[in-house]
């Protein structure tokens, strides 16, 4: 982080976790050697050397084999090419999905079946066997590993092992998931699975698709046929080997989510009992560890970041979209909460470097909100 961000707390670790000091020397590194990882001859191959030492860990991450990993741009561009490039008659999904899966399947121009889930945003298993029934064959079955929004944990492999038996494809968007839990796509029966490095202290932009070796996959991006020809364009050599440290490093990660969940326990349990109109999204279902999502009612999400911001604090409003513009949470509001709770939540999500004092500030701004906002009622 540079020097003016370390005085702030950063929180926000969903949204983009800070890059590791060891991502930074890999880019700089590879950022330094000359070569297209096409070119035969000695400075190309040193180049992908580079980017195959990235794809086995990323593969590693998931443990998948490292031809079945496909570098893109982005955890965007990686949903976008299955959304578009699995052959899908049909798309079924669930509606707590990112917007780059949403997005997607509506371009797409394929019929969109939208799975029920429940008050908690898990999928409803029984919904999901009729619309199987009904949709087009074969389907592509589309549901995130873990939300963005409030960390809630979807039943994957259950939700493939029904969608294989009615003869349909699965794409599970694990880009939230990834060094918060264990991944293995081979055990979750996702015939596709999406990965962002920015999200585990890699860089930003750029992204891979991890598939099955049998998965059918065309490329979004016509072209050279780098990727197997599955994504065509010079491959982001910097980049791909920062995303291979990034998926070593935040393995390590996952072994400190029991502290991060003493954290986000202490924060819920605090906040609750200091306000008894406080809703916790998500509460009742296994969830990420790192991720708590809260409801002020009344309080817009907006106003209460400007309030964290103003205190050195990063979090997110539940409510806020990538482009700036604010916009109800279409996850709370599938979730059945209306506006009350949907336009008044925000967003804490704990990292690698988040310490017990970050929790104790928080809490500190937080309860100050609350009180200046009660006491004028
Ligand atoms: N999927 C989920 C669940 C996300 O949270 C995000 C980013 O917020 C993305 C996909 C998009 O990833 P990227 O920023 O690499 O395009």
């Amino acid at each position: 982080m540079s020097g003016a961000m370390k005085s702030m707390i950063y929180l926000d670790y969903n949204a983009t976790a800070p890059i590791r000091e060891n991502v930074i020397a890999a880019v700089a590194g590879a950022m330094a050697t000359v070569g297209n990882p096409s070119s035969v001859h000695g400075m190309g191959r040193a180049a992908r050397a580079k980017v195959e030492e990235a794809r086995a860990q990323v593969a590693a991450l998931a443990n998948a084999r490292p031809r079945d990993v496909v570098f893109c741009a982005s955890g965007t561009e990686a949903s976008n090419t299955v959304i578009r490039g699995a052959g899908a008659k049909s798309l079924i999904l669930s509606p707590i999905e990112h917007d780059c899966v949403r997005a997607a399947a509506k371009e797409s121009g394929l019929p969109v079946f939208k799975l029920k889930v429940n008050a908690h945003g898990v999928v409803d298993l029984a919904d999901l066997a009729q619309k199987l029934e009904e949709a087009p064959k074969p389907a592509l079955v589309s549901v995130m590993l873990a939300n963005n929004e409030m960390g809630t944990i979807e039943p994957v492999a259950e939700i493939a092992e029904i969608a294989h038996a009615h003869g349909a494809l699965v794409h599970t968007d694990a880009v939230q998931a990834a060094g918060k839990m264990m991944l293995d796509r081979k055990a979750l029966g996702a015939d596709y699975l999406t990965l962002s490095a920015h999200k585990i202290g890699g860089p930003q932009g750029v992204g891979a698709i991890i598939l099955a070796p049998t998965a059918p996959l065309k490329a979004l991006i016509p072209g050279g046929g780098q990727e197997l020809s599955r994504r065509s364009g010079t491959e982001n050599v910097a980049g791909i080997a920062g995303f291979g440290v990034a998926a070593l490093e935040c393995m390590a990660d996952i072994g400190r989510m029991a502290e991060l969940g003493a954290m986000r326990d202490r924060i819920e349990r605090e906040v609750k009992a200091y306000g008894n109109d406080v809703v916790i999204v998500g509460e009742g279902a296994p969830r990420l560890p790192n991720t708590i999502c809260i409801a002020m009612p009344g309080v817009k999400g907006e106003t209460q970041v400007m309030h964290f911001d103003l205190n050195g604090i990063c979090v997110s409003s539940g409510s806020a979209c990538s482009s700036g513009k604010v916009k109800v949470s279409h996850v709370l509001t599938a979730m059945g909460y209306g506006a009350d709770v949907a336009e008044a939540s925000i967003r804490i999500s704990l990292g690698y470097g988040t310490k017990e004092s970050d929790v104790d500030a928080f809490l500190k701004a937080w309860t100050s909100l609350y009180d200046r906002i009660r006491s004028r009622r």
